[in-house]
């Protein structure tokens, strides 16, 4: 059997630190792994950041709860969960992905944990594991499961290049320009067709 591991922000949702950095207009918390490659040195740039400001999980989440999955990212995970098991595999934080797997009908998702005071604070975070969708994917490996990935960004790659077939989903320019090995769509339509591509059964739209 094969299993589809899909990123989820930037995929399909919306990113949610750009969005929250929109939201207060502070403007060094649009910072992601593509300026700041090390994510346990960027996340501690981001919590310290919300302390300076004051700003808490309840900040943060209120700011999700006007969010929405991308358009059309609901009808193809539908799609795709008809012809693969699929896991959603994240760097985000349960307590940011959880009301927008509510409003993907909870498909499975594996991703890093936030500590939180009882003021909302945001003290510390838990990583999954060290370089986790990679693991994922040989965890599943070590299961004897095919595995076809698809990912928007740099923290996406040791994911997509451990897989049987690894696909970029609407990735920047310079992502897609520094690794052509992958092929590189962006749109859900053509994503759909690059599912049935990497698959070895017999699947159609
Ligand atoms: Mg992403």
């Amino acid at each position: 059997m094969e299993i589809a591991c899909l990123d989820l922000e930037g995929v399909l949702i919306p990113e949610i630190w750009i969005n929250f950095a929109e939201k207060t207009g502070i403007e060094a918390l649009k910072a992601t792994t593509r300026d700041v490659p090390d994510y346990d040195v960027l996340m501690k740039q981001r919590l310290a950041i919300l302390d300076q400001h004051g700003y808490g999980l309840p900040d943060i989440q209120a700011v999700i709860s006007e969010l929405s999955p991308m358009e059309g990212a609901s009808e193809f995970l539908n799609w795709l969960r008809e012809r693969f098991q699929v896991v959603i595999l994240s760097d985000t934080f349960y307590e940011f992905g959880m009301p927008f797997m509510k409003q993907l009908g909870y498909p499975t998702l594996l991703c890093h944990k936030l500590n939180v005071d009882s003021n909302g604070r945001v003290v510390d975070y838990q990583l999954r594991q060290a370089n986790p969708k990679r693991q994922a994917v040989i965890g599943f490996h070590s299961m004897y499961y095919r595995t076809i990935a698809a990912g928007d960004s740099y923290n996406d790659i040791t994911m997509l290049a451990e897989a049987n077939a690894g696909i970029l989903f609407k990735a920047p320019d310079n992502v897609i320009a520094e690794f052509p090995q992958f092929p590189a769509v962006h749109e859900y339509e053509e994503l759909k067709k690059e599912f049935l591509k990497a698959s070895n059964r017999e699947l159609s739209l």
